[in-house]
C-alpha cells in the first residue's frame, strides 16, 4: 500500500447508496482524505422508491444530498462525476462529467472502495425496458408513477370496452419483495385511493397481476410466510400468477407461457412493472477484466475474503456488485439487500483504519439480522432470527426498521407524517403524472 509521506492517506470511495455511504462514514474521523464520487448528487434510499411510484412519498422524502450529509466532514470531498475506467497500475479513476458539470479526468488514491450497485436486467430483452420500467432510480420510479396513473386517466376516456380492460390490467413482473410491495401498492391505490376519483370508470374494477417464474413469491422466505403473503396479496386484490415465465413484452400487454394450458399466454396490458433479476454494476465487469478476478452471470465480482481485489489490496469492492470468497475459497452470493452493503462498507473502513495503525483485521463476516418485506396496510412478513412474524407486528418493524435507515432527521420526519396521514385518510399525496406526457405543455 502507497504510503501517505507528508500528505494524508487519499481514500476514494465510488458510489455513494448504502455501502459507499457507510464507508465514508466510518472513515471521516480517520487521518484520512477522503474523496465520494457519485454521478448522482444524492444518496436514494432505493427500499422505498416504488412508494414514490405509486405515489404514497415525494421523491426529496427518500433522497438527500451527499453534501448535506458530510458537510461537516472536512476531510470528506463529494464529486458529481461518473467512473468511466480504472487504472489500477496507477491508482487512477478515469473519470466522465455529469449533466455538464466537468470534472476532472483523472483521481488519483491510495485506497479505492467501489460500491457501484446494481441494475435490473432484462434477461437479454433490452427492448422490454420501454414498455415495462423499474423501481430502481428516482426516473424511473417516476416513470412507473406516470404510467399507472396514466392509465386510470386513459380507462376513464376509452369508449371501447376491451382498450378499457386493458388500461386497467396492471402487470408486475416477479414476485421478490419488490414486485410484491409494488403489486400491493398498486392495489390499494386502485381499491382504496382512486375509488371514488373517477366518473366513468371504477378503479376497484382494475386487474392487478403479479407474475413470477418460481412456484411461490418471496422465495428467500420460509414457506409459512410466502403462503400467508399470498394470501394477503390475494385479499388486497392481487391476482398472484406463480410458474408463468415471461416471454415478450410489448406497448400492447404481455406474453406468458407456463400456465395450466402450457401454451403461451396474452395479456392485454398497458402497465408492466418490471421487478425481475438484477445484473451488477459494469464497474465489477470492469475490474475483473482488469485483475482477472472471476465474476458470475450476475455480472457480480468474486473479492477476498477482506473483500479486496486478487493482487490489490488497495482496492476493495462492495455491496450489491459482488460476491465475497469464504476462508475455504468459495466465492459465496450475499443477498442483495441494503445491510450487507453497509456492514461491508463498514468492514472496509475498519481494514483501512486497521492498516492505517498497522493492525491486522479477520475476514468479513455478514451478520444476517434477517428479512422483511411489506404488502400493504397492516400486512407485512418478517422472518427475524428465526422469529417469524405477519400481519399488523410484521408492518409495525417494517415500519420502525425502515423509518430507522431512512437518511437525514427532516426526511424521517417528513415520511412519518406522510405514512400516519396516509393510515388515516387512505390518501396519497404525490398522485401527480409528470415527464414526457406533460412535455407538450412546456414547448
Ligand atoms: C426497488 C428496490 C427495493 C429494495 N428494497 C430493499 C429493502 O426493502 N431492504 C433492503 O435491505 N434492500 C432493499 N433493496 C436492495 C438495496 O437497495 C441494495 O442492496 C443496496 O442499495 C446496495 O447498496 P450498494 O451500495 O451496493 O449500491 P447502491 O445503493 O445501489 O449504490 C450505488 C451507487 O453507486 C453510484 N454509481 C454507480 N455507478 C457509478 C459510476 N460509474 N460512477 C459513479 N457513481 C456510480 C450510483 O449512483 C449509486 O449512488 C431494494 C432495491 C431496490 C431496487
Amino acid at each position: 500500500m502507497r504510503t501517505s509521506g507528508s500528505r494524508e492517506h487519499q481514500v476514494v470511495v465510488v458510489g455513494g447508496g448504502f455501502g459507499g455511504l457507510q464507508a465514508v462514514s466510518k472513515l471521516r474521523r480517520a487521518p484520512v482524505e477522503i474523496t465520494l464520487v457519485d454521478r448522482r448528487n444524492f444518496h436514494l434510499f432505493q427500499p422505498l422508491t416504488y412508494q414514490v411510484a405509486t405515489g404514497a412519498l415525494s421523491p426529496g422524502e427518500i433522497a438527500y444530498p451527499l453534501r448535506a450529509i458530510f458537510k461537516r466532514d472536512r476531510n470528506v470531498r463529494v464529486l458529481l462525476a461518473e467512473v468511466a475506467d480504472f487504472d489500477l497500475d496507477a491508482r487512477e479513476l478515469h473519470l466522465r462529467s455529469v449533466s455538464a458539470v466537468p470534472a476532472p479526468e483523472r483521481l488519483g488514491y491510495d485506497t479505492l472502495i467501489v460500491a457501484g450497485g446494481s441494475h435490473y436486467s432484462y434477461f437479454g430483452h433490452e427492448d422490454w425496458r420501454m414498455h415495462a420500467a423499474e423501481v430502481k432510480s428516482l426516473e424511473s420510479a417516476l416513470a412507473v408513477r406516470s404510467r399507472l396513473l396514466a392509465s386510470f386517466e386513459a380507462a376513464e376516456a376509452e369508449l371501447n370496452t376491451d382498450a378499457r380492460e386493458a388500461w386497467l390490467t396492471f402487470v408486475v413482473v416477479g414476485a421478490g419483495p419488490t414486485g410484491v410491495e409494488m403489486a400491493g401498492q398498486i392495489a390499494e391505490l386502485a381499491r382504496d385511493t382512486l375509488r371514488r376519483d373517477f366518473r366513468t370508470i371504477d378503479p376497484r374494477r382494475a386487474r392487478i397481476l403479479l407474475v413470477e417464474a418460481a412456484d411461490c413469491v418471496l422465495t428467500s422466505f420460509p414457506p409459512s410466510l410466502t403462503a400467508k403473503a399470498e394470501r394477503s396479496l390475494q385479499r388486497l386484490g392481487v391476482t398472484v400468477l406463480t410458474g408463468r415465465t415471461v416471454i415478450g413484452i410489448d406497448a400492447a400487454g404481455v406474453t406468458l407461457q407456463g400456465g395450466d394450458e402450457g401454451g403461451a399466454e396474452r395479456i392485454a396490458s398497458r402497465a408492466v412493472v418490471w421487478a425481475a433479476g438484477v445484473t451488477a454494476s459494469g464497474l465489477a465487469g470492469k475490474l475483473a477484466e482488469l485483475t482477472g478476478a472471476e465474476h458470475d452471470r450476475a455480472g457480480r465480482i468474486t473479492v477476498e475474503p477482506d473483500l479486496t481485489l486478487p493482487g490489490h489490496p488497495e482496492v476493495f469492492a462492495i455491496g450489491d456488485m459482488v460476491r465475497v470468497r469464504d476462508r475455504g475459497g468459495e466465492p459465496v452470493v450475499l443477498p442483495g439487500v441494503a445491510p450487507v452493503a453497509m456492514q461491508e462498507g463498514r468492514y472496509a473502513a475498519g481494514v483501512v483504519r486497521a492498516r492505517l495503525r498497522g493492525r491486522e483485521h479477520d475476514a468479513f463476516r455478514y451478520r444476517d439480522k434477517g428479512n422483511l418485506a411489506t404488502i400493504g396496510r397492516a400486512a407485512a412478513v418478517a422472518d427475524i432470527k428465526g422469529v417469524r412474524l405477519s400481519g399488523f407486528l410484521a408492518w409495525a418493524t417494517w415500519l420502525v426498521v425502515h423509518l430507522w435507515y431512512v437518511i437525514g432527521f427532516q426526511n424521517r420526519l417528513l415520511v412519518l407524517i406522510r405514512w400516519s396521514f396516509s393510515f388515516a385518510t387512505h390518501g396519497r399525496g404525490a398522485r401527480l403524472i409528470t415527464g414526457a406526457s406533460t412535455n407538450s405543455e412546456q414547448r
